[in-house]
């Protein structure tokens, strides 16, 4: 049976070009990288070379890049570590309704912690609503965090002139760029980001690796104890090999990011067009162009998203109905009811995340499929009647 991966959202394949650059230093180049022999001193040149290649992808200095464990982490990183390092007497941190659990379980922690924290909401199409950000940012406000582009809905948000309403307060300004980078040019400099997050996992390099960037001259407080690296910010042994892949895929993302993106965007507007004509009362979720480019989500009137995902799955189709986090759960999307969503459409929400290896065949394929499904779904659901 054809299998057909369409959740490049959720995590994406190592490709060939990332795995070889990472294979030697498994077996052959395994010094560790604070060690001063010369296997050492091997591992060492990787991984700074690595970090090159990050901040030449980000606009930033070499300097600026520190190695994590993952998204979260680096989210986790940015937000407690600006927080606890606050001298300011400042106590209030700026976010929205959509952010990644990464985030929104650290500002909840935070909250228990006596910090105050404003969700600014989005509007309908999942875009921050601009005015209310500007009322939110005050001279309390410490942090403002924003994600560049959500990874349920895709929508991109306007981050350039956040960032620029909370300098103007004098607050600070991070990024939850997880589901942008590969599809979205960045420049922390131009853009005025403080911090910014990513995973490699998201763009062709392994899982369990990922980068915070701080702005040269930021302090803030490290979440890891333990030895001296990462200039003493983030301790632990170095994943030596997975940063090797994370900086060459993220140099091979840049590098082709306008095909990238031409190409995807092609894919997903055919499968956004495709499904909307052809299985009635559906609706697409998210804005149609500030949205990232693989990115379909669409709600399907009088289905379940967990029957549509395992009727797709028996087909060889692997999508999802939200977010990973979010399945396996019952309670509907926090980013579809942010868009206003009612609880039994949110229920039947389906996303299908592209990547630059699917091909025009397989969205054919996957819209006959789906669309078959859901003619059989409904025909045994009591509520329709179409
Ligand atoms: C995947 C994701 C994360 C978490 O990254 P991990 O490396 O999986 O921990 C955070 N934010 C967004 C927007 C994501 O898509």
């Amino acid at each position: 049976m054809k299998r057909i991966y369409m959740d490049n959202a959720a995590t994406t394949r190592v490709t060939e070009p990332v795995f070889e650059a990472m294979k030697p230093y498994f077996c052959e180049t395994y010094g560790n990288p604070s060690s001063v022999h010369a296997f050492g001193r091997d591992a060492r040149r990787a991984v700074e070379e690595a970090r090159r290649q990050v901040a030449s992808a980000l606009g930033c200095e070499a300097r600026e890049v520190y190695f994590t464990g993952c998204g979260t982490e680096s989210d986790n990183w940015a937000i407690k570590g600006c927080a606890y390092a606050a001298k300011n007497g400042r106590k209030t941190i700026v976010s929205t309704t959509i952010e990644h659990h990464a985030v929104l379980h650290t500002l909840e922690a935070l909250e228990k912690e006596g910090y105050n924290v404003i969700y600014v909401p989005v509007d309908e199409e999942g875009i921050v609503k601009m005015d209310e950000m500007e009322k939110a940012i005050t001279e309390d406000t410490l942090l403002v965090t924003v994600m560049a582009a959500n990874n349920e809905i895709g929508t991109i948000q306007p981050i350039t002139e956040i960032a620029a309403l909370a300098h103007e307060k004098g607050a600070l300004f991070h990024t939850d760029a997880v589901q942008a980078i590969g599809s979205m040019r960045f420049n922390v400099k131009e853009m005025g980001i403080d911090m910014l997050s990513l995973s490699g996992h998201k763009f062709h390099a392994p899982k369990g690796v990922g980068v915070l960037y701080i702005k040269n001259g930021l302090r803030i407080r490290p979440l890891i104890a333990g030895g001296a690296q990462e200039r003493t910010q983030r301790a632990g042994t170095e994943n030596l090999a997975s940063i090797v892949a994370l900086g060459k895929a993220i140099t091979l993302a840049n590098e082709n990011i306008d095909a990238h993106n031409a190409c995807l965007t092609e894919m997903r507007d055919a499968l956004i067009e495709k499904i909307l004509t052809r299985i009635p009362e559906t609706r697409l979720n998210g804005h149609k162009d500030k949205r990232l480019p693989g990115n379909v989500n669409v709600s399907i009137s009088y289905i379940e998203g967990e029957a549509l995902l395992l009727s797709l799955d028996l087909k060889g189709i692997a999508a999802s109905s939200g977010s990973a986090c979010t399945s396996g759960s019952l309670d509907p999307s926090h980013v579809l009811l942010a868009i206003g969503l009612p609880h039994e459409i949110a229920h039947g929400s389906l996303r299908l995340s592209l990547s630059e290896e699917n091909t025009m065949e397989e969205v054919d394929y996957v819209v006959d499929q789906l669309e078959d499904i859901v003619k059989r779904l409904r025909a045994m659901s009591p509520l329709y009647n179409g």
